[in-house]
């Protein structure tokens, strides 16, 4: 039985099943798994041994677990896990050990899912490659002259190469979505607040959300029931628990989908085939498209550097080679040490950042109120179209994967999602004559995760794209 040929659902249903052990599941993990793509920073070996061992005994004894016991999962490691390494794939984090593990590992560790590793990202989640990564960039098993995507680059590699079952990464302006469109994977950002950020290392609070990386919808919504809901160490967290997004009786018949008609003649003719194509299927299926015009391509990628720049600038004053974090030795005093150990230990992209965000706060009324009068206007579009349609469909990148070199442009159609805290999902929706995958962006009303997971789902039920795999690593 190849456990990376199934979900993460239809794995869990095997092993409560017993028709598979746990232990043998992370036994075959760990006899298979070569980090081909250079995805993962650590494996988890031996805590996953232990654990599995202890969540199998729990099945022994018919336990009421959730459907995701004993299924492997690994997370980005900028998320925090008590006791196993956490780099942020950063020089200066490299033998951090967090004391303590982030809200959404503990509950996905209570739900009984098994960690088998912390998956390779950009250096704190910012890139858009994936090459900013102190480990070393990640491969795209569809072409590997092409990047995978950042920030969350190891996730997208590892299930894209048959070396993951469900990830968890982090989106503060597309990093789940991106590299997921990239690799043919489905990754949703949810509503701002559905999700605990406690533990998640901070980039742009304002914007960061953690969110699952999976094969398909399903395995999306049933992490999200799992993950989401009020957390008392995070005051920005919804005060509201037991989520359900799994709806067996929605129907996409008559649901209002408008279709982001200057999205989808900003991107490249190979994308828009696709995305027409589609379109197409949600006809077929008996949604209503309607065509609009969001006026926000020429402001989101400025308003998003100006305000995630800002907080990224002041939350990287943490590291001074004092409190934790790589600290060089016989520097002299204290100013010292804290210029050395950001000067050895921050990468190019992380120290331009910090320059830039420092910059705009010392011209704090011009660049940085524009930046929040586009916000509200930014804003303003959404609303006015969530008063005539359901969802907003766009293609998720203008391209398929991008180079090493990076594309300013690739983030255009994603970050003002994170701008205005609402969900969106991005799932595989063809390919290209030279076989690169293509992703739909479905975007949603505040708190409307399940709209745009149900009608993922029912795509998904529809069509294979999500099932087809290409590995020539
Ligand atoms: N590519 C974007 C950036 O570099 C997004 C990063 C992210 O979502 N973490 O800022």
């Amino acid at each position: 039985m190849n456990i990376f040929n199934m979900t993460a659902l239809q794995l869990g249903e095997k092993i409560k099943n017993k028709e598979i052990s746990c232990i043998e599941v992370i036994n075959y993990f760990f006899t298979n798994v070569t980090n081909k793509s250079n995805g993962y920073i650590t494996l988890t070996q031996d805590y996953a041994i232990n654990r599995a061992k202890y969540i199998q005994s729990k099945i022994d004894k018919s336990e009421n677990l959730s459907i995701l016991a004993g299924v492997p999962i690994s997370i980005k490691d900028n998320i925090c896990t008590k006791n196993i390494k956490t780099t942020c794939a950063s020089k200066m984090l490299k033998d951090f050990i967090p004391s303590y593990s982030s809200t959404v590992f503990k509950r996905l560790e209570n739900a009984g899912a098994i960690l088998v590793g912390k998956n390779n990202m950009d250096e704190f989640a910012m890139g858009d490659t994936g090459k900013t990564s102190f480990y070393g960039s990640c491969k795209n098993p569809w072409d590997n002259t092409k990047s995978t995507g950042g920030s969350s680059s190891g996730c997208a590699s590892t299930l894209s190469c048959k070396e993951a079952i469900l990830t968890l990464g982090s989106d503060t302006g597309g990093s789940i979505r991106q590299p997921s469109s990239f690799c043919s994977i489905t990754g949703i950002k949810p509503t701002y607040g559905l999700i605990s950020r406690y533990g998640l290392v901070s980039f742009a609070p304002k914007f960061d959300q953690i969110g699952p990386m999976t094969k398909d919808a399903l395995d999306c919504a049933k992490t999200l029931e799992i993950i989401s809901g009020y957390d008392k160490y995070d005051n920005t967290t919804i005060k509201k628990s037991n989520f359900t997004f799994i709806n067996k009786n929605f129907n996409v018949k008559g649901l209002k989908i408008g279709v982001c008609k200057n999205f989808i003649e900003y991107s490249n003719k190979d994308v828009q085939k696709e995305i027409i194509n589609a379109i197409n299927i949600f006809k077929n299926m008996g949604a209503i498209i309607e065509e609009i015009n969001l006026d926000i391509l020429d402001y989101s990628i400025p308003t998003y550097k100006i305000l995630s720049n800002v907080q990224c600038t002041s939350n990287m004053a943490r590291y001074d080679g004092i409190k934790y974090g790589y600290s060089p030795k016989d520097v002299g005093n204290l100013e010292k040490l804290c210029i050395q150990s950001r000067t050895d230990a921050f990468g190019v992209e992380v120290k331009t950042r910090i320059m830039f965000g420092n910059f705009i706060l010392k011209n704090k009324n011009t660049h940085y109120n524009n930046a929040i009068n586009a916000k509200n206007y930014i804003t303003k579009q959404f609303k006015d179209a969530f008063n005539k349609h359901d969802i907003l469909l766009t293609p998720t990148t203008p391209t398929t994967a991008i180079s090493f070199n990076g594309d300013n442009d690739s983030d255009i159609f994603l970050v003002s999602s994170n701008i205005c805290g609402i969900p969106a999902i991005s799932i595989p929706c063809g390919f290209t004559k030279n076989n690169m995958p293509v992703g739909m962006q479905l975007i949603g009303n505040y708190l409307k995760d399940d709209v745009i997971l149900n009608t993922a789902i029912q795509f998904q039920k529809c069509t294979n794209f999500h099932l087809k795999t290409h590995n020539i690593i």
